[in-house]
């Protein structure tokens, strides 16, 4: 660019000694100059845009209703997707249409129920407009059960949290396993969420990682949600029977003040002091949409403990809340989490590839909580995971532990409880 300058300069500066040709061959080289310093800054403006461009293109993440109703206080919705590299700023301008001081008031007076700097990928936010060029009302899903919801106020915005209002039908979804419960309760008609959701209510007495067999069976009846008309995620399971190898095991939502939760047919709380496994199905499954049966077996050993063979990487949660009492090499057993848990109990989980982030001797860790990864340190010959129960310093078999459950709901509450599973009964048959 400098030179351009310069050669404008000169052309200036020395008139006298342009005659006519030369002026011509001057203009010339000044016009194809032009022309790529013209076609290079949309070149260089490309370049910088490219990731914007190249991103979902904003028809397919903005979507616009007029409302057709002349009594309706809102003339236009503008529903957005925020998607990868947005900026908040700019959407609050470019789709809500609110200037510089607008949004500078908007986060101010947002700050104490929601941080609008920190929109999520993938969640929407509707602008609402009147008789006005900029958005009066903007909703925000916070997450799956509450929106939040700014509305202008003059030259002021009034910010608050709403629960979601959905529309619910009780549904019911049947299968039969074939292949393996992720991938078939999908296919009857459950999302990824309550597909998971099931595994956990069930995790204290089957292990779907390895226990799960073709001819297994399921009915899960929950809540169908839909918001103005379209598709919204699942809501609670209600009830639920899952049928393992022969054995029927239920669940059903009872809401009990200050205990509401998920009881068997007996009335009695399914959560227990031990998941039946430390392989969390959630942390196995989450996130693969496709078909995919995990490689993974379980052999008991001699002295109670059980290898479980399954690719290095697998996630280890505990599978009873405690204290670390070590996260270190111990020789043979390569990487070990030891964890002493309530009641006499104590756990380890050897072999380990890698510990959980932060753990540490002394913390406290959640039934269900990330541990470690599979591994095959120490002296091992494959990836697994041996894991061990003591109870008084003595070794139990996992598999044939009796963890005794709660006592049963009594009186009135049983009485509901009864009702309930009356209700639930025929649709789990
Ligand atoms: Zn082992």
């Amino acid at each position: 660019m400098n030179q351009i300058y310069s050669y404008q300069r000169k052309d200036a500066v020395e008139p006298k000694k342009n005659r006519p040709e030369r002026r011509l061959v001057h203009w010339l080289f000044f016009l194809l100059l032009a022309f790529f310093l013209f076609k290079g800054f949309f070149w260089i403006k490309g370049m910088f845009g490219q990731r914007r461009v190249t991103e979902i293109p904003l028809a397919q993440k903005q979507s616009i209703e007029t409302v057709p109703d002349p009594n309706a206080k809102y003339s236009q919705i503008l529903n957005y997707t925020i998607s990868a590299g947005d900026i908040p700023a700019d959407i609050f301008s470019s789709q809500g249409k609110l200037d510089a001081n607008d949004t500078v008031v908007l986060l101010a007076a947002s700050k104490d129920a929601y941080d609008f700097t920190n929109l999520k990928i993938g969640r929407s936010i509707r602008f609402y407009f009147e008789n006005e060029v900029r958005a009066t009302r903007i909703e925000y899903d916070r997450d799956t059960e509450r929106v939040i919801i700014v509305e202008r106020a003059g030259d002021d915005f009034m910010v608050r949290e709403e629960k979601i209002n959905y529309n619910i039908s009780k549904e019911t979804a049947k299968g039969t396993i074939n292949n393996f419960f992720y991938a078939d309760a999908l296919e009857s008609g459950l999302s990824e969420s309550t597909v998971l959701e099931v595994g956990d209510i069930f995790s204290f007495d089957v292990d779907f990682t390895t226990e799960i067999q073709t001819g297994d069976s399921f009915s899960i009846i929950y809540e169908k949600r839909t918001r103005d008309g379209e598709k919204a995620s699942d809501g609670n399971i209600l009830a639920a029977k899952f049928t393992n190898v022969g054995t029927d095991y239920f669940a059903y939502y009872f809401d009990n003040a200050g205990n509401s939760g998920y009881y068997d047919a007996d009335g009695r709380v399914l959560e227990r002091q031990f998941l039946k496994a430390p392989l969390s199905y959630r942390h196995i499954s989450s996130g693969f949409t496709g078909a995919r049966r995990h490689p993974i077996t379980r052999k008991v050993s001699a002295h109670y403990q059980i290898d479980y063979a399954a690719p290095a990487g697998t996630p280890v949660v505990a599978s009873a809340g405690g204290t670390v009492i070590s996260a270190s090499w111990s020789g043979g057993w390569g990487n070990m989490v030891r964890l002493e848990n309530d009641n006499g109990y104590t756990t380890h989980f050897g072999h380990l590839s890698a510990f959980a982030k932060g753990l540490r001797s002394g913390a406290r860790v959640g039934q269900g909580q990330l541990i470690g990864y599979v591994g095959s340190t120490g002296w091992s010959t494959g990836p697994h995971l041996d894991y061990g129960i003591k109870l008084n310093g003595v070794p139990v078999n996992p598999l044939k532990m009796d963890m005794p459950k709660g006592e049963p709901l009594a009186g009135d509450e049983m009485r509901q409880f009864e009702e309930l599973k009356k209700q639930y009964g025929n649709l789990l048959e």
